[in-house]
């Protein structure tokens, strides 16, 4: 069968030689005689892993010693609640929240069990069309929650605020998309499961100095200063996931890294998104400035077309186009792995419509 044009938005198109790199190593890992996972996380070659794939992280980013790589289960959900455990004092707690969609309000929801929450800015009201930019974040807060991509309605913070505080941001949709100062961020987190690996494992960057300061007595597993302490193999780590996102960023530093990549994506933005402005039957969910370079939601203005059009992209070998549940319409992923021939295809069932 040939392979389809995957638009997923997550767990999504991962590049091909990830895919076959991945299995070899399920049936021989390293030519060692054994699989990759029968083999101990302690072992030389399993660290090896772990250690190269902490390190090419930081290259990526540009990082110092100053920050930790870690690889976590619990997906970037758990997350909503690790920040909030790790970074919110325990007596008179109060953070900073930036709502710009359902995972920003998911992370909201959990931190609110810690302390006191502030939603500085939300475009709930507007069925989170846009990103609110009018808001300034003082040295009260413990820290400022920013999500840098909403995977639903496909906007993205194209500027990030200076902010009195410490800064955490859920790049768990546009990670190793586009440069960015990464050092501006005191801890960013990932689900893997876009454009860094399979789903599984969560990718937390964390600058070190501004751990162990709340006063919380955090349980063990939820506290990220015992996973730096044991070099993420604080208990046993997702193996797999660990060793597949490790080869899907060799395979971004093997291809220009991520000012490469970057270039690519808005190549396939700009294809998909001119398509969207001159046809008459389509327009985006959201603002233009605000505009996603990682998921074009969009709709069908003329429902009767409808049947019509999905047939098409269909036909065309196109997978994974439909909006989420929340919103409906259509939602193209383009993350790193998928190639612009595939919005070339979309774009052709466009234009034919
Ligand atoms: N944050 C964002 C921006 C997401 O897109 C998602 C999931 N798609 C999540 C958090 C939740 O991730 P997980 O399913 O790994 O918990």
């Amino acid at each position: 069968m040939s392979k389809k044009h995957n638009f997923s938005a997550g767990p999504c198109i991962l590049p091909q030689e990830v895919f076959e790199k991945s299995a070899q190593a399920i049936l021989d890992f390293n030519g060692i005689g054994l699989s990759l996972l029968e083999i101990s996380h302690r072992s030389k070659d399993f660290v090896a892993v772990m250690d190269e794939a902490r390190a090419i992280v930081k290259r990526l980013m540009n990082l110092n010693d100053d920050y930790e790589v870690l690889y976590l289960g619990g997906g970037a959900s758990l997350q909503f609640v690790m920040v909030p455990f790790n970074l919110m004092k325990s007596e008179n707690g109060k953070a900073a929240y930036l709502d710009t969609g359902v995972w920003a309000a998911g992370a909201i929801k959990e931190a609110k069990k810690f302390g006191t929450v502030d939603v500085v800015g939300s475009s709930k009201e507007d069925n989170y069309s846009f990103i609110p930019k009018d808001y300034t974040v003082g040295s009260e807060y413990d820290y400022f929650h920013c999500t840098s991509n909403n995977t639903i309605y496909g906007t993205q913070m194209k500027t990030f605020p200076k902010v009195d505080t410490l800064m955490v941001c859920d790049m768990s949709s546009d990670i190793f998309s586009r440069q960015i100062d990464f050092s501006q961020f005191d801890l960013i987190y990932a689900g893997a499961q876009k454009n860094m690996g399979p789903a599984g494992v969560t990718l937390v960057v964390v600058k070190k100095e501004i751990l162990g300061k709340t006063g919380r007595d955090i349980p063990s597993i939820l506290d990220y200063s015992q996973h730096v302490a044991k070099e993420s193999m604080y208990n046993t780590p997702p193996v797999f996931p660990v060793y597949a996102s490790l080869l899907t960023l060799q395979h971004l530093e093997n291809n220009g890294g991520i000012a490469a990549a970057e270039a690519r994506n808005e190549a396939k933005a700009k294809l998909l998104y001119e398509e969207i402005d001159r046809n008459p039957l389509f327009e985006t969910f959201c603002k233009e400035e605000d505009r996603s370079l990682m998921n074009v939601s969009f709709r069908l203005l003329d429902e009767s077309k409808k049947e019509t059009f999905d047939n098409a992209w269909k036909a065309a070998g196109i997978s994974g186009l439909n909006g989420h549940r929340s919103i409906g319409g259509y939602r193209a992923s383009l993350y790193n792995a998928l190639p612009i021939e595939s919005v070339q295809v979309l774009v052709d069932v466009m234009k034919n419509l």
